[in-house]
């Protein structure tokens, strides 16, 4: 008999007011996996990140944690509750130092198992060597680290990561995986949007294909790569 998965979405409706975005969809998180959402542009990949972490609210259905309903609660609240999520677009600090960045996510910080500004540094070593820099001298790559490593120290145990390779050069793309494997490896559940299916496969231990508000595949990388046919017709490539 397998355990509660961490992070429940149930049969979510969602939208932007009268666009309904979300149809029915559901999915799961197990703790310690990690679960991508693969779809094209428009899917509905980005709005499903939203919910779960309150910045929208479901018109219909349930997003339960760790054994809780928290469909009802804001952003700041499933924050307390232990989920972060790294949005495309960063949202670091520009003025503020790499180390200031990190102690202001620190500031909120409640769990006694989160990561310590020291401790995050020490993990990232391309944050340390510009600990003192501002957010705003930080190449793509740098900012998309300090994003993740202020979901860390912020204590969360489950982090929606929003296309966290997106417009990065390739050789930046195999660090972002690094640290993202290794954030896994410290307990820490991931939930991943991505664009680049190669990754998915890569990092993901389950992968969620939407299309259209709704989960209409799902499989392991192996199970994914032998599936010609719904990566043609969903994604338009072959892995
Ligand atoms: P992308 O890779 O382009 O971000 P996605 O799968 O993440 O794709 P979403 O960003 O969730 O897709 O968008 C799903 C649908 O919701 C799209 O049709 C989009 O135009 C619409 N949408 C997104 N944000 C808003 C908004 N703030 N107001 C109204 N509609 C929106």
């Amino acid at each position: 008999m397998s355990a509660d998965p961490l992070l429940s979405v149930d049969s979510v409706d969602a939208g932007y007011g009268d666009t309904q975005v979300l149809r029915d969809l559901s999915l799961s998180v197990d703790a310690g996996e990690i679960v991508s959402l693969v779809g094209r542009n428009g899917a509905g990949k980005t709005t499903t990140l939203r919910t779960i972490m309150g910045i929208l609210q479901p018109t219909s259905g349930h997003v339960t944690y760790n054994g809780a309903d928290i469909s009802a609660l804001d952003a700041t609240e499933t924050a307390r509750q232990g989920l972060a999520l790294v949005p495309e677009e960063r949202r670091i600090f520009p003025d503020l130092t790499v180390t200031e960045n990190l102690e202001l996510a620190a500031h909120g910080g409640t769990a006694d198992d989160s990561l310590s500004v020291a401790e995050a540094l020490e993990m990232f070593e391309n944050l340390r060597e510009r600990a003192g820099n501002s957010g705003s001298s930080l190449s793509g790559g740098e900012q998309q680290m300090l994003a993740i490593a202020r979901a860390l120290v912020s204590g969360a145990d489950l982090v929606l990561l929003d296309e966290p390779t997106e417009g990065l050069a390739p050789y930046i793309v195999q660090d972002v995986m690094d640290i993202v494997a290794a954030l896994n490896e410290r307990g820490i559940t991931v939930l991943l949007v991505e664009q680049n299916v190669q990754v998915c496969l890569e990092l993901a231990d389950r992968n969620y294909l939407v299309d259209q508000g709704q989960v209409v595949y799902e499989g392991t990388a192996a199970e994914l790569e032998a599936n010609e046919d719904v990566l043609d017709r969903y994604l338009g490539v072959t892995a």
